[in-house]
């Protein structure tokens, strides 16, 4: 028997990839098991942290005076030995600590939350236990800490060695329950009852007449009272009286939306031969288990979801099962109602927007093999399902699927990981790749699946390029060219739908001062504030600084305080405007941020309640409503000149991706995008829909720059907040790694981020690029681990590999 457990403790100030061993007390001995959370002392004092079992050891050399563990959270493992051993490579591939990795693939109920507690351990004054532990044994630190004048009691009395100060771990996975019913005795029995109820006792009467009719099964009280419309008081009697038995029973939290399938997708659809094709290759794999990666690429529209739907609907045919990830389920409504409609409630869905509660229960759903097919967003690529049959990544380039916080994980290569675990295919999915896997398709390491045209030999909508300058010179500041006006009249007389998207990346909607230049920025950040006009403020987007719109310039009093840019309001007051008569729905992070919005919006919009559907990028990816039959890119620059080699392939792939979405049923589609480049080759290429000549053209940009997917990237950033400290600490790093590296690798900076200032923080930043290089690693966990103790307190220390961004 095992008696000594090797435990990855949670110590924020204190992290270390090196598991702790503690003794298992006797009590616990046949519980223990790994892969469960624990409670353990840690440190000196009272200090109780959480932590997870990651091994167990028969004791050996130990000397005897090794902690106990203090008590187990669960009564089976919340890791299995899957994730255990997956958690330990994320660590290692994103220069994280174990037990974040740990947590990430968790949903947060079962993440612990420690209070401060103070406890009485001896007789105290009984004056003190009233006043100060309103009569029970321990109060909460954190609702006294603000009175100095209790605070200074309790330190008192600690000092007397009374009371103790302890730190306590929270469990906050909350088991929802329902109360559940049964009828207590037999049909005559309740004949019996019912001649002795009074005739006017009408709801007891009803409710021994329902409960006839349930005999032999157990109800929830809930549909007990909806079937018989009585309140709960007469089931209440009826369970003193005894004539039901009730328990407590765990149920499932349904999440908003849950219930909404597209009954048309419920059987599959024949498939075209290209489809056929690409659907044949992957079956193989499911079947055979073979571990390959297939990129499927296939334009607007040419009904990858389907290839999609039809294997997955293999794997459960081989009885596994099957994971789908998508960028943000939020915006992609569409692609999640399919998939109930063709897998009902074998389906699990994991996203951002469920409740904690929600989202614990559909782990659990996993966990215990009762959803079968998962749909998700990022995180959801720690679904704990077993026995995967395969793995899809739809819009595969999307740059959502790399986490940018720590663990700073590409949930691509957590597929790769575990499709190689598991021996299954993953499907790469995309209208336009990211480079990296083109190249690696390319280059034969995927295997290239095409579906180069759309179902039912619809056409790519053409693309019509609008010169925006002529047309402001000639008619002023505005967002609608004449061309894209007309036809959304002429959309409006048709009765078809129209999408508009306003490409809002960047500084739109600040405030200038016309006289002096003034910008009015966070005073936390080096960020210009955006304005708003629905809560009259400016806010900061990085932090949430909020401020009133001034009237007057706060630099020198100029009244010619002006907004520039344009914000969606702003545009949706001048569709109005030129449009009268256009039901518009405006999508922004403003209209949708309250919870189940982005679906309702765009239920409204599909159900035809409005002509124009006008929105940020949110808008670009996955809808299909078969009325929209006009595409209008408000502004197409936005985002191409920002200071990031990805910019073009961001620009292509929105602009791409939003065209996509007219003419895909029976009317044809038509684009416009309006642009101050109309001659930018990203643009250009976009019109031709090649996606091919883009890669291209690419490609050769970034061999010549050394950029992916030439080289690998990888950024170290270091923050304080004081300059000076953030920038010593990069010089020091950049000396550690002096001439240690490979000689093709490349060490850019450091240098201060493009965005210097965040949330009161300086950033310095380090951008290494390499090819290979076998020192690299190693030295870059050297500096992380280090970084804890080596630099000025209130330091923090970040390694990014292959960042998305370098803003
Ligand atoms: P993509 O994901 O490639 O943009 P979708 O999978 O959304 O394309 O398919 C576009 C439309 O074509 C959808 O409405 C879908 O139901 C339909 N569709 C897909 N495959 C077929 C098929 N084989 N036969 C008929 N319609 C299809
Ligand atoms: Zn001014
Ligand atoms: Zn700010």
């Amino acid at each position: 028997m095992a008696e000594l457990a090797q435990v990855i403790v949670d110590v924020p100030t204190l992290q270390t990839n090196r598991p702790y061993t503690y003794q298992i007390p006797e009590r616990l001995e046949n519980q223990v098991q790994v892969g469960m959370r624990v409670i353990v002392p840690f440190g000196n004092g009272h200090r109780k942290v959480q932590g997870f079992i990651v091994g167990l050891d028969q004791p050996s050399d130990y000397d005897g005076h090794l902690k106990k563990i203090t008590a187990l959270m669960d009564l089976t493992p919340v890791v299995n030995s899957e994730m255990l051993a997956l958690s330990k490579w994320l660590a290692d591939q994103t220069y994280s600590f174990w037990i974040s990795c740990l947590y990430t693939m968790l949903p947060n109920a079962l993440k612990a939350k420690s209070t401060r507690v103070v406890r009485i351990i001896d007789d105290i004054d009984e004056n003190d236990r009233q006043l100060l532990f309103n009569n029970v044994d321990q109060l909460d630190y954190a609702s006294v800490q603000d009175h100095p004048e209790l605070v200074s009691r309790l330190l008192k009395l600690r000092r007397q060695g009374k009371v103790s100060f302890e730190y306590q771990v929270n469990d906050r996975a909350r088991v929802k329950t329902a109360v559940q019913i049964e009828p207590a005795l037999s049909f005559e029995q309740y004949e019996n009852l019912r001649d002795g109820i009074r005739s006017n006792a009408k709801n007891q009467l009803r409710l021994v007449n329902y409960l006839q009719t349930i005999i032999g099964k157990k109800v929830l009280l809930k549909e007990a009272r909806q079937s018989t419309g009585l309140s709960a008081a007469p089931f209440t009697q009826a369970i003193k009286k005894g004539w039901i038995k009730s328990t407590n029973v765990e149920v499932y939290r349904q999440p908003i939306g849950a219930d909404i399938q597209d009954q048309a997708a419920r059987n599959p659809l024949q498939l075209n031969s290209d489809q056929q094709t690409a659907l044949d290759q992957v079956t193989d794999a499911i079947d055979q288990g073979h571990n390959q990666v297939f990129l499927l690429e296939g334009v607007t529209g040419s009904g990858k979801t389907e290839v999609y739907l039809q294997a997955m609907s293999r794997a459960l045919k081989n009885g596994k099962t099957a994971l789908l990830m998508v960028p943000e389920i939020s915006l992609t409504p569409q692609i999640v109602s399919r998939v109930r409609a063709r897998f009902g409630s074998q389906v699990a869905v994991l996203h951002s927007g469920l409740s904690a509660g929600e989202r614990y229960d559909e782990w659990r759903r996993i966990e215990r093999g009762e959803a079968r097919v998962v749909v998700g967003a990022r995180s959801a690529i720690f679904a704990p399902l077993d026995n995967l049959g395969i793995i899809i990544m739809d819009e595969e380039h999307e740059t959502s699927y790399k986490q940018d916080d720590t663990p700073r994980y590409h949930a691509r290569e957590v597929a790769k990981w575990r499709a190689h675990y598991h021996q299954a295919p993953l499907l790469l999915g995309s209208a336009t790749p990211s480079l990296e896997s083109y190249s690696r398709a390319m280059a034969g390491n995927y295997q290239l699946l095409r579906l180069p045209h759309r179902v039912n030999q619809k056409p790519l909508p053409p693309i019509d390029v609008v010169d925006m300058r002529p047309e402001v010179q000639r008619r002023g500041e505005t967002s609608f060219s004449s061309e894209l006006l007309t036809a959304l009249k002429d959309r409006l007389a048709k009765h078809e739908q129209s999408i508009l998207m306003l490409n809002r990346r960047g500084f739109s909607s600040f405030i200038m001062c016309r006289d002096c230049g003034f910008v009015l920025k966070c005073p936390n950040c080096d960020i210009s504030l955006t304005m708003h006009l629905d809560s009259h403020t400016m806010k900061c987007h990085y932090c949430g600084h909020e401020e009133p719109i001034p009237n007057i310039c706060p630099n020198c009093h100029s009244r010619h305080i002006r907004y520039y840019g344009t914000g969606t309001e702003k545009v949706m007051a001048e569709l109005q405007h030129l449009m009268p008569e256009a039901r518009i729905i405006r999508m922004d992070v403003d209209t949708t941020r309250r919870k189940g919005m982005h679906q309702k919006l765009l239920q409204q919009f599909g159900d035809g309640q409005a002509d124009i559907l006008l929105g940020t990028q949110m808008i670009a990816k996955g809808l299909d409503f078969p009325n929209v039959t006009l595409v209008g890119v408000l502004n197409a620059d936005t985002g191409l000149d920002l200071p990031d080699f990805r910019a073009s392939e961001r620009t292509f792939d929105l602009l791409s991706q939003v065209s996509g979405r007219a003419g895909r049923a029976q009317k044809n589609g038509q684009v416009f995008i309006q642009t101050f480049n109309p001659d930018n080759y990203v643009i250009k290429l976009v019109q031709k829909h090649n996606y091919q000549q883009f890669f291209n053209t690419e490609m050769q940009i970034r061999q010549m720059a050394s950029y992916p997917p030439y080289y690998y990237t990888v950024r170290i950033m270091g923050s304080h907040r004081e300059e000076r400290v953030a920038a010593k600490m990069m010089y020091d790093i950049r000396q550690e790694l002096g001439n240690q590296l490979a000689s093709d690798t490349i060490i850019l900076g450091p240098t201060p981020r493009a965005i210097a200032r965040l949330k009161d923080r300086y950033y310095y930043q380090i951008v290494i690029k390499y090819r290979h290089d076998n020192k690299l690693h190693e030295l870059l966990t050297q500096i992380m681990q280090e970084s804890q103790n080596k630099y000025q307190r209130g330091a923090e220390l970040s390694i990014d590999p292959e960042p998305q961004y370098f803003l």
